[in-house]
């Protein structure tokens, strides 16, 4: 394995260029300043690095970004509930919420992820964007669906003009469960996988899955993304490392 204190910062792309209006992207280990089991870009303040390496951190991926600092994050407590959110949230953690909606110009969403999957939505029409966190749970409670609904009830977002994409997240080939999981997730399509006596999830088919059903066209849902379990030289993994840090989504509007 490579050492990620050595690489550089990378980030990784969900969207095509062609989108105009938006910055975004996903980021990866290396170039960043933490130490072991951190490192090195970690971007999570609740895992128990040193925060000085987390602010470090964070603004190196804002500059490679150039995003505006201020990032407005969330609790992200596995749950399904979505906040609007603008000008004076800049700075500020949204209690209770696994996404964030906004039609603010300059104002970064970010989320922290290791191995849950991430989800982008943009709104070239409405000028709007989210994101949203689902891991099993968020994605039991229909988290990508509620995103999609919360914009069209804030923003007046058609959902075939949406265009979502899924980050980087663990693939079914490492995501092995139980049956609670199954229950959870069994509603949509192609969630569960049963092989050789074991039950895996693929949180990218529910996900798609659930976007469709919230009415998001199949061809403007981007969801290629490497398994975080399987290539842990790039990616963080809760599941395959324990004690580990945090990539981090961003996704913020240009524009004044
Ligand atoms: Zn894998």
């Amino acid at each position: 394995m490579t050492d990620p204190t050595e690489s550089p910062l990378q980030i990784h792309t969900v969207f095509p260029d062609f989108l105009p209006g938006i910055i975004h992207g996903y980021s990866t280990r290396g170039g960043g300043t933490s130490d072991a089991p951190y490192a090195s870009l970690n971007l999570g303040d609740h895992v128990g690095d040193d925060p000085h390496h987390v602010d470090q951190n964070r603004l190196r991926l804002t500059r490679a970004l150039g995003l505006y600092p201020l990032w407005v994050t969330a609790e992200q407590v596995h749950g399904g509930d979505v906040a609007r959110v603008k000008e004076t949230d800049a700075g500020e953690k949204i209690p209770g919420v696994d996404a964030l909606i906004t039609r603010t110009p300059r104002l970064p969403l970010a989320l922290m992820y290791a191995d849950c999957a991430s989800v982008y939505f943009f709104d070239p029409e409405r000028r709007a964007i989210g994101l949203a966190h689902a891991g099993w749970r968020g994605t039991a409670a229909d988290i990508a669906g509620n995103t999609v609904r919360a914009m069209v009830e804030a923003f007046g977002s058609r959902p075939e003009d949406l265009w979502a994409g899924l980050g980087p997240h663990i693939g079914a080939c490492c995501y092995t469960v139980g049956e609670e999981v199954v229950q959870a997730l069994e509603p949509w399509e192609g969630s569960i996988l049963r092989q050789r006596g074991r039950i895996q999830v693929d949180l990218g088919a529910s996900n798609r899955a659930q976007l469709r059903e919230a009415g998001v066209r199949e061809d403007r849902i981007l969801a290629a993304s490497p398994c975080t379990a399987c290539n842990t030289d790039r990616f963080f993994s809760y599941r395959r490392e324990g004690a580990t840090g945090r990539m981090a989504a961003v996704l913020m509007l240009t524009g004044k």
